[in-house]
Order: structure tokens, then sequence, then C-alpha cells
């Protein structure tokens, strides 16, 4: 590597933590990068695309970023490769002087309680997966006919998330880029009544403001709060309470106050509450589900953490959705915290477990560097930090050590070869920009901002219609 010789750097993710890595590092005018970004899926976007919920549009229309990125000359987006199926980590450390692991936090947290594979009980991660018609999921069958109350396990915007796709109308969901099929399923459900769990108060819930209000505003459900539950579970002052949750529980108060409108549906908030099992009826599905009653104790630390009592309450549930948050899963070759669920970092530097230094050229951002936290916009900080990682290892005399990789072949055409040997059905941006653009078309024609394909052949059908550039 001269000085002058570009910075090849290999992006394993396109969600938004890959995408502003990508953004950060074309902007840098120290060095010359040149971004490959590799996805698994067909299309870019990660969780804006499969985890954002359909009825919020404003949410989503950050891809413009990421679209400007995209545009740049010294980008490139390789759709349908896998790491660890089409290419190796290995084979990426002889292409490239730096790999940047941005493939998020992709699988639920079990509960570890008897019953939780019981037919009717779903992970969050699933049920998400299968209305935003991500296609690992897009087969699921979700029985939305036989429960008429579902439960759904955390305190969290997953969870409020779920229970409010649950209660939207179909004129609210129709106009948005739901899957058709959840919106077909949607449309027919029975669930009348969704209960959500927190296993502590509404002072340590994890919700954010305007999800928890947003809650109170539709218009097909009523929210319920236990006036004396909510009381009983504010009774301990939390010392650590931030400015937010002062503001939910304000809001859950009034919610508290406010008489039921008599809507079709009905939104239950119950606290101090942990899932203890899953029963299951004569017809061995989901028939309810056991709850522990909590108290709230004090850590060393005056952490407020969830204490079992002795008692117990059984709701009946035909479904229950387990929103408890996110893991991140292991990449062939990488090294992985199987506690944390996440690859160790220093400041984005991916740190060798055998000898805690970091290993040269590899690095990390978003869920799977910190944990799944934060909103889409905590990733552009957080990719600036590994970037600035990046940055000060191209500039850093070597100590002796490399603090990027010495590829043996980092030409772009190079990579692009074995690329397409390994997997012929490499989509492009183009081949992207061609998904989207019929997307698009298809929702013209219903007034809706697209309908997604949700099947990879369907997507590398259109994509190979993409007309190759000159
Ligand atoms: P989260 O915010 O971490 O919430 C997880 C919830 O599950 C917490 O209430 C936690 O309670 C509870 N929990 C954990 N283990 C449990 C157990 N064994 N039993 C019962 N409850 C348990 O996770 P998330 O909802 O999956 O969200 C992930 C991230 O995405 C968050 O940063 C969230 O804000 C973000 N997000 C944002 C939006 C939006 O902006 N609209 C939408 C969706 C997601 P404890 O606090 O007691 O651990």
């Amino acid at each position: 590597m001269t000085d002058s010789s570009p910075i090849r750097v290999a992006v394993i993710g396109s969600g938004p933590a890959g995408f502003y890595t990508a953004g950060h590092l074309l902007k840098d005018a120290s060095a010359e990068f040149e971004v490959d970004m590799l996805e698994r899926l067909p299309t870019p976007w990660g969780l804006v695309r499969s985890g954002v919920a359909p009825d919020h549009p404003k949410i989503k229309s950050v891809t413009r970023i990421y679209e400007k990125t995209a545009a740049h000359p010294r980008f490139r987006y390789f759709g349908n490769v896998e790491l660890g199926r089409d290419i190796s980590r290995e084979d990426l450390l002889e292409h490239y002087h730096a790999i940047v692991y941005a493939t998020g936090s992709s699988v639920d947290r079990p509960l570890g309680i008897d019953g939780e594979e019981l037919s009717g009980s779903h992970p969050a991660t699933e049920f998400v997966g299968w209305y935003n018609g991500h296609p690992d999921y897009s087969a699921l069958e979700l029985d939305l006919q036989s429960a008429e109350r579902a439960v759904v396990i955390g305190n969290g915007n997953v969870a409020i998330d779920v229970a409010r796709m649950l209660c939207l109308t179909r004129e609210e969901l129709a106009c948005t880029d739901i899957a058709d099929h959840a919106l077909e399923v949607l449309e027919h459900s029975r669930v009348n009544e969704i209960v959500i769990v927190g296993r502590r108060g509404p002072a340590q819930a994890a919700f954010t403001t305007p999800e928890l209000l947003e809650l109170g505003e539709l218009s097909d459900a009523d929210v319920i709060v236990d006036p004396d539950e909510l009381e009983r579970a504010l009774a301990i002052p939390d010392p650590s309470a931030t400015p937010t949750a002062e503001r939910n529980v304000q809001i859950l108060r009034d919610y508290a106050a406010r008489p039921p409108a008599g809507r079709r549906r009905r939104i239950v908030l119950r606290f101090l509450l942990s899932p203890a099992a899953l029963i299951p009826g004569e017809d061995g599905r989901l028939a309810a589900i056991e709850l522990v009653r909590n108290e709230l104790v004090a850590d060393a630390d005056g952490r407020l953490r969830a204490q079992p009592t002795a008692e117990r309450e059984r709701i009946d549930a035909g479904l229950v959705f387990r929103a408890i948050g996110y893991r991140g899963v292991p990449l062939p070759g990488v090294p992985f915290d199987e506690r944390g669920g996440v690859i160790p970092n220093a400041d984005g530097r991916v740190l060798d477990p055998s000898s805690g230094t970091s290993l040269p050229g590899e690095y990390v951002v978003g869920w799977i560097k910190r944990g799944p936290s934060g909103v889409i916009g905590t990733n552009k900080k957080d990719a600036q930090q590994t970037v600035d990682a990046i940055i000060a290892d191209v500039a850093a005399p070597a100590n002796g050590r490399a603090r990027l990789l010495a590829p043996a072949s980092p030409d772009p055409a190079a990579v692009e070869t074995v690329l397409r040997a390994r997997q012929p059905a490499v989509v492009t941006y183009a081949g992207w920009a061609e998904i989207d653009r019929h997307e698009r078309a298809l929702g013209e024609a219903s007034g809706r901002p697209r309908v997604k394909l949700t099947q990879i052949d369907e997507m590398l059908r259109i994509a190979a219609s993409e007309v190759p550039s000159a």
C-alpha cells in the first residue's frame, strides 16, 4: 500500500450501522477509502426495511441519506452475498485493508421457561419480520383467528410495535408498505385484547415517550391501566429514573384515569409480572400464561430489579409474543461474546478473546458491537467511533504491528470475480434499484408507498432485469 493507494474496506451488512459507516468513510479527507458493502439479502437497509413498523413511514425516510452514500463513485453494493455461505472471513482478509462487521442482532432472546415453543408462542422477531415482508419470515403461519387475547412480554418499543400492529384497522394498514400476506391476516384478526407485561415498574420501562403516547391515540383500541397496580409499582422511588421515564409515568397515570371509550380492542398495560410458564390446552396449543408477581428491590448499585414473590397469576391467552430483546449471531471465524451476543471490541476494534488485543483491520459497528439498544440515529455516532478508529489506524505508525490488513489481492476487480464465481446471482445497487422501482410501481396502483417482494427468487428475477451499465 502506498500513501496514495486507496484503502479498501468491506462493510458486512447494509442496515443503518453499515450505511453510516460507509458514509463517514467516504466523506473522510485524510485517506481515499473505497467501500464494498456485502449484504445477505438482495435488498438493503436492514431494520429500516424489515424492523421499523409500516405505519412509521417518516422513520423510513432516513434511507434517502443512505441512497446518497450508495451513489458515491467509491461505493459498491453486493447483495445476496452471505458471509460464511458465499464468502469467508479468510477471503475478505485477502482482498481488503479493513473489514467492518455490521450484522446487527437478528435473533430473539429466549425466555427460558416451560412451554416457550408451544404453537401460539412467537418471538417478536418473527412477527415483526413477517409483517414487514422479510423473506425469512414470509411463510410464518400466524393464527389470529383462534385467540381473542394475546400477551406481549417486555416493556420496550418492540412490545409497543407488536401491540399497536395488532390494533390498527385495515384502512390504517392498507396505505402502508406492510406485506400483503400480513394485511390479509391482520384484517381478519379476532384478537381483541392485548396485554403488555413488564417485569419491573412503569418507571423502569424501556418505552420511548412518542411510542407510548401513540398507544393512547389509536382509533380502534382503548388503553387500560389499573391505577392500583400502577401506584404499587411506583411505590419505590427509582433514583436512576430518566426524564423519559418520568414523562412515561405521567402518560400512564393519564391512561389509568381515562375511562374506556368502548373501542373494539383493548391494550392492557400490566407491571411487576414475570412469565413463569406457558401452558398448553387440550389441543396442545398455547392456552394460558402463568406469571409470577414481582417486587422491586434495589441492588447494591441502586438499580431496581424484579424479585419474584410467592404470588402467581394466570392469564388465558392463545397467543404470546416475546419481545424481551434481540441477540447477535456469531459470524464464522469472527470472535464472539456468547454472553453479550456481540463481537468483543474496544471502541469498534475487534478484540482477540485469547489475548485481549485488537485484531488488525477488523472492526465492528451497530448492534453487533454494542448490543440492541438505541434508535436508528444512535448508529450514526456509533459508526463515527468505529470510523475514527479506522482512520487512526491508517495514520498510526505501525508500532511494530500492522494496524490494518495487508491484502494479497486488493484489486476491486479481483474480489468481484471471486464474489460472482461463488454467488452468480449477486445483486448490485442497480439490481436493487430495479427491485425498488418495481415495488413502488406495484404500490402506485393501490395508493401505497410500495408493495414489497417477499420471496428471494422473485427479487432476483426483478434485479436481473437491470440495464447493465455501459
Ligand atoms: P428493549 O428496549 O431492550 O426492551 C426489552 C424489554 O424486555 C425490557 O422491558 C426488559 O425489561 C424486558 N425483558 C428482558 N428480559 C426479560 C425477561 N426475561 N422477562 C421479562 N421481561 C424481560 O428491547 P426492544 O423492545 O427489543 O427494542 C430494541 C431497541 O430497538 C431499543 O433500543 C428500542 O428503543 C429500539 N426500537 C425503537 C423503535 C422506535 O423508535 N419506534 C421501535 C422498535 C425498537 P428490563 O428493563 O427489566 O430488563
